[in-house]
């Protein structure tokens, strides 16, 4: 019998019991991703040989009572901006077209440690730059929820892989919301850890002060589990806090929000927000309510300058970062004839490697670093962050968590604001302020927008190392959701026809 439409936490244990195999469990998603991505396009990449490999070893393992984790055998699926050794990463850009990286990201050593099996890579925004994965140099994902829509971005991939039953698990990276914003429009959960709590190493940089890897899954509990296997402290990322894990899983098991105070972000509910998503969203506060948590009203003002910082900070760390696809050392290489000098080259490579939107940032970025102008902006945006720092003090002087919804409005039409690079940018007004405070950040659904009949995101924010404290209130509020609606948002999407 498929498994596909189970939760991880059912599938290990179906392997548990030996009802199913990690190679059969995997055949089916193989076998899903055959079927569907045709026209979902969640997968850059799919690793059929190596998947089937990895499974066939976990059910070695298993045989000879060697289990590695609770997530032994279980299918998972890899955005593209993080290495795994000897498989295509391309970060979404041609820049990188046939890059096979010599070495595993922390997280897929991780992954591998635990006996996860990795599926493929997932389609994004090119080098994560972006809220819709349009921005992708091999063509955008499709939302499973209605085709015609995005699924998010920059991981949208990884959201609708989860969505469309290809995958129960996925990694994404968030700089300004891109595991949160694809989680809320494609109904399903993504968790930003702390800054500082999952490895860096071997994630493709975009904005090193902001970027975050973090779990993605259909559960508030199956991504706990996945954050446990991933998390933890890395010598080989001088920005790794050499800390324990908060104890997430034990958090999303608990499902009790007694004498908890939620503190409900006034500046992330107001104009510019769907009536849908402000509806379900304050039905989630009173479910909230209801289980004995207490809410209350806090002002972030700064929080109203943060794309503004954001859209500073972000492209002048990437301008940075980018500068080392010069075409000698990674990808594509164009025009080198034998005759042309290496500047030439540099920029013939750059011109055809980078799409509009990384050009966009790039030259944003290094005017905003430019001598006579760096402290104006630069500056000046690293000023900002620090007032938002402030800001989420004093809120979580006066509440556990905050809670806002996770994006203003559900997802919208593939194409609708590809030529509107600031409509665009509006997608994360509520997702940055996390990043820029280096905080947790989890979105799980809260319900179907009554407009249009689409998932909505909650996001609830969490202080530095206090992830545990989303998954508690997230937990919760799933399960409260789950009775009310009779079954969980996720299992609600049309079922995606099948050629
Ligand atoms: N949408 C935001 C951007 O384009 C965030 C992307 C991300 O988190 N990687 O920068």
């Amino acid at each position: 019998m498929s498994m596909i439409h189970k939760t991880a936490t059912e599938m290990a244990q179906a392997l548990a019991d030996k009802s199913i195999t990690a190679v059969e469990l995997t055949k089916q998603h193989l076998d899903r991703i055959a079927a569907v991505d045709g026209d979902v396009h969640a997968f850059l990449h799919v690793d059929t040989e190596g998947a089937l490999a990895q499974a066939a070893e976990s059910d070695a393992k298993r045989a000879a009572g060697e289990t590695r984790s609770v997530l032994e055998g279980i299918p998972l699926a890899l955005k593209d901006v993080l290495t795994q050794k000897g498989v295509p990463t391309t970060c979404g850009s041609k820049m990188l077209e046939g890059w096979r990286p010599p070495y595993d990201s922390t997280v897929v050593s991780k992954l591998k440690n635990a006996g996860v099996v990795i599926l493929g890579k997932t389609n994004m925004d090119e080098f994560a730059m972006g809220s819709s994965t349009e921005n992708s140099a091999y063509g955008p994902t499709h939302n499973p929820w209605a085709l015609d829509r995005i699924p998010g971005g920059s991981g949208g991939g990884s959201a609708a892989a989860l969505a469309a039953f290809e995958a129960p698990l996925a990694i994404g990276t968030d700089t300004g919301g891109s595991i949160r914003q694809p989680a809320a429009v494609t109904g399903t959960v993504g968790v930003k850890p702390t800054y500082g709590g999952v490895s860096r190493f071997g994630l493709v940089a975009f904005s090193s002060s902001l970027d975050q890897a973090g779990p993605c899954a259909r559960t508030v509990l199956d991504t706990a589990l996945l954050h446990e296997a991933i998390a933890g402290y890395d010598e080989r990322d001088s920005t790794s806090i050499n800390a324990p894990v908060p104890n997430v899983v034990a958090a999303a098991k608990r499902q009790e929000v007694k004498g908890m105070k939620i503190g409900v972000i006034k500046e992330l509910m107001g104009d510019g927000f769907q009536k849908g998503v402000l509806d379900s969203f304050k039905q989630s506060l009173d479910l909230l309510q209801e289980q004995g948590a207490e809410i209350v009203e806090v002002s972030c003002p700064s929080f109203d300058y943060g794309i503004a910082a954001y859209y500073l900070i972000a492209p002048s760390e990437a301008s940075s970062n980018l500068a080392r696809f010069d075409s000698m050392r990674y990808g594509i290489r164009v025009g080198d004839d034998g005759q042309r000098g290496a500047e030439e080259v540099m920029s013939a490579t750059r011109e055809v490697g980078f799409g509009k939107e990384v050009k966009r940032r790039i030259i944003l970025g290094t005017y905003a670093l430019s001598s006579g102008y760096y402290d104006a902006y630069y500056g000046s945006a690293q000023k900002v962050r620090t007032l938002i720092k402030r800001d989420f003090e004093s809120a979580f002087n006066l509440a556990d968590v905050l809670v806002s919804p996770s994006t203003p409005t559900t997802a919208f039409k593939i194409g609708e604001r590809a030529n509107d690079p600031l409509a665009m940018y509006l997608a994360d007004i509520t997702t940055i302020p996390v990043n820029m405070a280096g905080i947790g950040g989890m979105s799980l659904p809260s319900g179907l927008s009554a407009d249009d009949g689409l998932p909505v995101g909650f996001q609830i924010m969490s202080p530095a190392m206090q992830d545990d404290r989303m998954y508690r209130v997230g937990g919760t509020l799933e399960a409260a959701l789950n009775d009310k609606l009779g079954k969980p948002v996720w299992a609600q999407a049309p079922e995606l026809v099948v050629k």
